[in-house]
């Protein structure tokens, strides 16, 4: 999953570099896209009770794309009450190989669309069609195919005990990877017998929406997948709904806690997905091509908004004019520009507020005396873009190098000691992802070990398996998605024989 396909460190001088592009750029007319959506609910498509409907946007132009309707807390009360009956009349009780059925058809139907969701996803939120064809919907295929492999194995998924539905799950998922995150959600779920409330994010609903209409196509049985679009309120809604069993959400960590105060009201189960401040810990001896490319791919894949992105990198102090003389090099090589040209590396940020919210942290971080090095290339007039940035010259106790920026934006540190890298990289709220970059086996393990995140990858980053468990600790959330892990989530456990 890099962003780029050379492995180019900036030997090479720009203008031989950039001699060979030729824009090629996907066609819009592989999607039809109608001026207006419904929710889905009960198995019909419909608007809003009270008729409110909301925009999406194309932020690589800011253009106006198509109207969806606004679920209000009475939509939401309905699509409840279709879930819950889909759950008691079919959904929970059917044997486990026939719900495999349903997912598989899904999963296959995705497929068969992909290239139409991989250009609709990157219409209405920005990410490189590069990726979005690439890694979003071939992982969100992956996903259902795993899981619906497990809906026939529950009683092995955790020895020595059986699992049962929980009943209506709902889930509330962000702009970054919406349809990816959709899978990683709906998939296990399902596949244990739970029925579906989803509200998607409300800058990039249409994925979800298709993604809904296809479990219609598939045959699922009304009710069992239901997809209530609208914003925080509707989100709101959905997570204090008293019919709700269990919610899964994924975003930032102040919604986060909001979710989480009022699942403690009623003591709904609940797995939170939330922000982050991934380090890259580079050591000395590591390969420096490959540690580039990671860092590289690390922060400017999906244009930062990544929740387990590299955001920060910490480098030991002899080998860090080097390593960020290559980085500054590597990252004017960088292709920012319309999403839907396949040569894009870095594609439109997801929406103005977003952008204004990345432009503040920099400034601050420019008056707090950093030095800022971005590249030098011009960003398209219209639209939502930010160049890819990196950030030197910081002690660390600034919001620049705490705080989730969640844009193109790489603060850089340096360290002396494994002890002291490992201080620095634990120096923040969140404890999702980290990066260890070493040619030395007994570092990897020595730093892993004491970094508190969920995720540590060794030398290599962002890598992602339906089979391996994701998730964080601290103010990054808890739970998994992924893995006999991510189905525990979703089942009620009990040993065998009580
Ligand atoms: P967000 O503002 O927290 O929104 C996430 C979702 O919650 C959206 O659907 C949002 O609706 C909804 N929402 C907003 N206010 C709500 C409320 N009071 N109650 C219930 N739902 C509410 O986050 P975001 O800006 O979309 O996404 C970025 C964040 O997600 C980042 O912090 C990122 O790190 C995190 N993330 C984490 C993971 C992970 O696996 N740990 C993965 C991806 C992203 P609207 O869109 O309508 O506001
Ligand atoms: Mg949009």
């Amino acid at each position: 999953m890099t962003t780029t396909p050379q492995n180019d460190t900036g030997t090479r001088d720009l203008a031989a570099a950039f001699a060979d592009y030729a824009p090629s750029v996907e066609g819009r007319d592989i999607v039809t896209i109608r001026p207006r959506y419904g929710l889905l609910s009960g198995g019909e498509e419909r608007d809003a009770r009270d008729g409110a409907v909301f925009a999406t946007i194309d932020p690589s132009t800011g253009d106006h794309i198509a109207e969806v309707a606004e679920g209000s807390a009475q939509d939401v009360d309905d699509a409840v009450a279709a879930a819950r009956a889909a759950y008691e009349s079919t959904w929970r009780d059917m044997p486990g190989r026939t719900r495999a059925k349903y997912l598989f058809r899904l999963a296959r139907l995705l497929q068969d669309r992909s290239r139409e969701f991989a250009v609709l996803e990157t219409i209405d939120g920005g990410k490189p069609i590069r990726e979005s064809r690439d890694v979003d919907v071939p992982l969100a295929a992956a996903h259902l195919f795993h899981h619906a492999g497990w809906a026939d194995k529950l009683e092995y998924a955790v020895p020595g005990m059986t699992g049962r539905p929980l009943g209506v799950v709902g889930q509330i998922t962000p702009w970054n990877f919406p349809l990816l995150m959709v899978a990683w959600k709906i998939a296990p779920a399902l596949a244990c017998g739970n029925t579906v409330v989803l509200k998607p994010a409300e800058t990039t609903p249409l994925t979800a929406l298709l993604l809904g209409e296809l479990a219609r196509e598939a045959g699922f049985p009304p009710g069992v997948l239901n997809v209530v679009t609208g914003a925080g309120a509707t989100g709101a809604a959905l997570a204090g709904h008293p019919g709700v069993d269990k919610v899964a959400f994924t975003g930032s960590t102040e919604v986060g806690k909001a979710i989480r105060r009022a699942t403690a009201e009623r003591g709904t189960r609940l797995t939170l997905e939330l922000g982050g401040k991934g380090a890259h810990v580079v050591f000395d001896d590591a390969a420096l091509d490959q540690a580039v490319e990671g860092v590289v791919d690390g922060i400017f894949f999906n244009q930062g908004h990544v929740c387990c992105a590299g955001s920060r990198l910490l480098v030991q102090e002899g080998i860090a004019d080097e390593l960020l003389g290559r980085l500054r090099r590597r990252i004017e090589l960088l292709r920012v520009g319309d999403p839907l040209d396949k040569n894009t590396d870095v594609g439109a940020i997801n929406s103005h507020a977003q952008l204004e919210r990345i432009r503040g942290f920099v400034e601050d971080a420019r008056e707090d005396g950093a030095r800022i090095h971005q590249t030098s290339r011009p960003l398209p007039e219209r639209g939502f873009y930010f160049p890819p940035t990196i950030v030197e010259g910081l002690g660390g106790s600034e919001a620049i190098c705490r705080e989730e920026v969640f844009g193109p934006v790489l603060a850089v540190q340096t360290f002396r000691t494994e002890a002291e890298a490992v201080a620095r990289a634990n120096a923040t709220r969140y404890g999702l992802s980290a990066g260890v970059w070493t040619e030395k086996g007994s570092r990897i393990l020595w730093v892993s070990q004491r970094l508190r995140a969920g995720v540590v990858w060794a030398n290599s980053f962002n890598r992602f398996d339906p089979a391996s468990p994701f998730g964080g600790m601290r103010e990054s959330g808890f739970g998994r998605e992924g893995g006999r892990q991510g189905l525990q989530e979703y089942l009620r456990l009990e040993p065998v024989g009580a």
